[in-house]
């Protein structure tokens, strides 16, 4: 477990163990509430348009409140008639940001990239028309679900439309699960259960508050500083009820409820890194993630070109010291199992350094093995890398001028800390 899950759940669990935001007395950290699925997200729990404006008007209390300067995002296809574009109208009026969040909530990992980008400029072209009046644009996106793309192709068209009119992408840093309470909390409450509404509420701190927590942490380890975070909330009635205490928290924690051009002027979100994947985990997740993968490539770079030197002194037991234990050498002449074997193998027909000659290794394709697992909330991150595999193109020239090449794809695990080929297949 990192460091810093231990932190947040020691502080979760009462323990009494601090993190730097709370140490920290100034400056206090800038924090942006950004809140999703607008006019009032729950699908259809809220038909009801009383109840759809009294949600509204509970949110807006608690965000002026506390004073905090939000970034609503509007599914557009969800704005039903004119009540709901007077719900929308409050939140404007009381100083408030709008941007999109498509007309559909299409999942980008589902539908084709046209359909995408209809379903983004649908809600663009409405949100627009309720702005212009008030002689604004719509300046940000939010991705349903966050999901940015499974597709290196599908990532960058949807960026490049997204930069064409004018929308900037708002990540998240802290993600969380605050959407799953809802439906729990409004069936306790339409049935009166007092005592049921209470434990959704408790769970819902805590949940909220540990990641929170979680990723701050995250976020400062990531950078070396303190930085500042983007929470998303939902327009719903659990946030409608809980945002009091979880903001009393927030301030109390040392965070700063900010605008988005304050925190989006941190040079740590100038430059979103281009993650590909079917899910959508926070922003420094993602950056993290990235970071693993690139120090797994190095590591496993690393170990191929130690491998080379190796052979290249006629060092054949560092030169077989990077195969595990149960290594498969596979060759056009057959299988050898074992390091040992392998090891043996390589003596017989290699018996001194002149027959071993000059070896270069050139690779030619690298790729990490990792996958989405879900966390303690269900929620979906992507795993560490755990192999590596890498096609390379070796070529060996010995003293009398003899040469031979080949292609070759090893297969890398992290076994005990450390990488180690698994697998080789060289022909
Ligand atoms: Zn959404």
């Amino acid at each position: 477990m990192r460091r810093a899950h231990l932190a947040a759940w020691a502080v979760i669990l009462g323990m009494g163990v601090t993190v730097a935001a709370g140490d920290d007395p100034a400056p206090r950290r800038p924090l942006l509430v950004t809140v999703d699925d607008l006019p009032v997200a729950g699908g259809g729990l809220h038909l009801d348009p009383a109840e759809r404006a009294r949600v509204t008007s509970d949110l807006l209390a608690v965000l002026a409140a506390h004073r905090v300067p939000a970034v609503g995002f509007v599914i557009w296809g969800q704005v039903k008639g004119e009540a709901d574009r007077a719900l929308l109208e409050r939140w404007l009026a009381a100083g408030h940001e709008l941007g999109n969040h498509t007309a559909d909530h299409s999942d980008l990992g589902k539908v084709p990239l046209e359909a995408y980008l209809d379903d983004v400029e649908r809600g663009r072209a409405g949100l627009a028309g309720l702005l212009a009046p008030h002689g604004r644009t719509v300046r940000f996106f939010r991705y349903p679900y966050l999901r940015e793309g499974e597709t290196a192709a599908k990532l960058d068209a949807v960026r490049s439309a997204l930069e064409a009119s004018g929308q900037r992408p708002l990540p998240v840093t802290v993600d969380n699960q605050d959407w799953s309470f809802e439906r729990p909390w409004v069936e306790a409450r339409r049935a009166g259960g007092q005592a049921a509404l209470g434990r959704v509420g408790e769970e819902y701190q805590l949940a909220l508050r540990l990641e929170v927590l979680t990723q701050t942490a995250l976020g400062d380890e990531l950078f070396g500083r303190p930085v500042p975070q983007v929470l998303l909330l939902h327009a719903n009635e659990v946030g409608a009820a809980q945002w009091d205490a979880l903001f009393s928290w927030l301030e109390g924690r040392g965070y700063r409820f900010a605008t988005a051009d304050e925190v989006l002027s941190d040079p740590v979100f100038a430059d979103p890194p281009r993650f590909v994947g079917t899910h959508g985990p926070g922003l420094w997740t993602r950056i993290a993630h990235d970071r693993g993968r690139d120090k797994a490539r190095a590591a496993v770079t690393g170990l191929l070109e130690e491998q080379v030197s190796a052979w290249n002194r006629g060092d054949l037991d560092a030169f077989c010291a990077v195969y595990a234990d149960d290594a498969v050498f596979v060759t056009p002449s057959g299988l050898t199992r074992g390091r040992e074997a392998v090891l043996a193998r390589y003596r017989a027909r290699y018996p001194t350094p002149e027959a071993m000659g000059t070896l270069t290794l050139e690779p030619v394709e690298v790729r990490e093995a990792w996958g989405f697992e879900p966390n303690p909330f269900g929620d979906a991150q992507p795993s560490r890398v755990h192999a590596v595999s890498v096609v390379a193109r070796w070529a060996l020239t010995t003293a009398d001028g003899a040469e031979a090449s080949g292609l070759t794809l090893l297969v890398l695990h992290r076994v005990a800390g450390r990488w180690l080929i698994v697998q080789d297949a060289s022909m």
